[in-house]
């Protein structure tokens, strides 16, 4: 069996975290394949450990362009399985694929079981599916936040590849990318979160504080990114971002199911909250009701 994983890219660079869990969640499956748009790209993905060959494209990395470019590599290749991350990238280009190849699209998955059996949450992360496909060839998105990333190791060789003719139905016209200098969301160690509780956007700089005191990320409940509160790329949550840190800080978020499935897996959840009664306390393994106005400035002065 051989699995073709498409890498995720960002300004000709590798997105490496998700790429390198995904390698940990694929490595039972056999030899991993990556196909990766760019020469940079490509030569860092082929330094990660458990990539047997990379695949390098050109062109600009667009779903409907890439999506033929992985459907003539599975062809020509004889993959089993082709994966991505369940990130926006790969949320938009594997489903088309799958539909190019007439398979299912698997999404979402937290566990490869065997070759044909995946294991993908359902219901808001309240139930697990195990699902069993009898398609020819596997096309899965993989939810990487439970898997440890790969280390170096390498590197691996690598193909240029001959791209088939660009559908040119889309073109990309600009990117606007926040930089804040803080670790990224997905693959951050810790994550302080502020929820609806924090009533203004000027109010949220005592997240922002909390988490740069700890080195963490910032995230946000929809509640939060809908009052405009915080930037919608923080949003933690079912449509939002799904992450499990070491560490995952609750403020004034009450814990609707909705913000669970995109936290709970955190290996040590802290709430802290003025109603005993919130459905955050049920999942948290430290919990305070406090005054958030008043005990997030005394936490961020003494750690
Ligand atoms: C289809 C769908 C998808 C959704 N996707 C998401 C998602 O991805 N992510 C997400 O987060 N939500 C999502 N939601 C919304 C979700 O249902 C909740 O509405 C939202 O999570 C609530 O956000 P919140 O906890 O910040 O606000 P609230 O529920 O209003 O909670 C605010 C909390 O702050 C506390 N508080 C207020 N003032 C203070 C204070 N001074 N000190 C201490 N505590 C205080 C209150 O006690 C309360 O518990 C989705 C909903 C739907 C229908």
């Amino acid at each position: 069996m051989t699995v073709l994983l498409i890498a995720e890219t960002a300004q000709g660079r590798l997105v490496a975290d998700p790429v390198a869990r995904a390698l940990t969640a694929l490595a039972p499956l056999g030899d991993v394949h990556v196909l990766a748009v760019g020469a940079e790209a490509a030569a860092e993905a082929a330094t990660l450990s458990g990539v047997t060959k990379v695949l390098q494209a050109e062109g600009a990395p667009l779903p409907e362009a890439l999506a033929n470019l992985i459907l003539s590599e599975v062809k020509a290749g004889g993959y089993t399985h082709v994966a991505a991350a369940a990130t926006t990238a790969g949320k938009a280009t594997l489903p088309r694929v799958a539909a190019l190849l007439d398979v299912m699209i698997i999404p979402d998955v937290t566990a490869i079981l065997d070759a044909d059996t995946f294991e993908r949450p359902a219901y808001a992360g309240n139930a697990v599916q195990r699902v069993r496909s009898g398609d020819a060839v596997k096309v899965l998105t993989l939810r990487t936040t439970g898997f440890a990333p790969a280390e170096t190791g390498g590197p691996a060789p690598i193909d240029t590849m001959t791209a088939p003719a660009d559908p040119a139905l889309s073109t990309w016209v600009e990117d606007r990318i926040e930089s804040t200098g803080r670790p990224e969301l997905t693959s951050a160690g810790v994550v302080v979160s502020g929820g609806r509780g924090l009533g203004s956007e000027e109010n949220f700089a005592l997240i922002v504080a909390l988490a740069d005191k700890l080195g963490g990320a910032v995230g946000a409940s929809r509640a939060a990114v809908d009052a405009g509160y915080a930037p919608n790329d923080w949003q933690v949550g079912q449509t939002g971002k799904v992450v499990a840190p070491d560490l995952y800080i609750a403020v004034g978020i009450s814990g609707a199911i909705q913000h669970l499935a995109g936290m709970k897996d955190s290996k040590v959840i802290v709430a802290l909250n003025k109603d005993e009664d919130a459905p955050i306390f049920q999942v948290a393994d430290y919990g305070l009701v406090c005054d958030i106005f008043e005990a997030v400035p005394e936490l961020t002065a003494k750690v």
